[in-house]
């Protein structure tokens, strides 16, 4: 674990695209210690936000994945795209869908181990996926979440499990 640096925030240790786990060896926590909430997009992109630093006046935008990875997402933005979501609620393009979310996600990051699949998730995931996206494969959808064909075929995709 690195001391803050002189600055006090973490900004610079990130390159303009990171993840950053949730919970694990406290970087989340103190990345986020100066980072302050200044605006939410609310809708359905329920998982996206736009952070400030408090030291240094970096903007970020924050994809908050708690279904499937427990990850942070994190882009830089330069002052002018943090003011078009501020002012027009215009955000960039990359995270405003969660599967893009996902998809950059699962490159950078190790799928968890389900107990039960049908107990996770998983099932309202992919439907959400599937309903955003109608020209997203069940295959696909399931791939984005790190599900095989074998475990996709345990999947009670058709009940009200949820
Ligand atoms: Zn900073």
């Amino acid at each position: 674990m690195n001391a803050p640096g002189q600055a006090g925030c973490e900004c610079d240790r990130y390159p303009d695209l990171a993840n950053i786990p949730m919970g694990f060896d406290g970087d989340d926590e103190q990345f986020f210690a100066t980072i302050s909430e200044i605006a939410r997009h609310g809708g359905s992109q329920w998982w996206l936000w736009l952070g400030a630093c408090l030291v240094c006046h970096q903007a970020w935008q924050v994809a908050q994945d708690e279904r499937i990875f427990d990850e942070y997402l994190l882009q830089r933005l330069d002052p002018t795209a943090a003011e078009l979501i501020q002012t027009a609620n215009l955000w960039p393009p990359n995270f405003l869908r969660f599967e893009d979310v996902l998809r950059e996600l699962g490159k950078r990051s190790n799928f968890p181990n389900w107990f039960d699949l049908n107990d996770s998730p998983l099932v309202y995931t992919i439907r959400e996926l599937m309903e955003a996206n109608p020209a997203l494969k069940l295959e696909d959808a399931a791939g984005l979440v790190g599900l095989n064909a074998v475990e996709l075929g345990k999947l009670r995709l058709d009940g009200n499990s949820r």
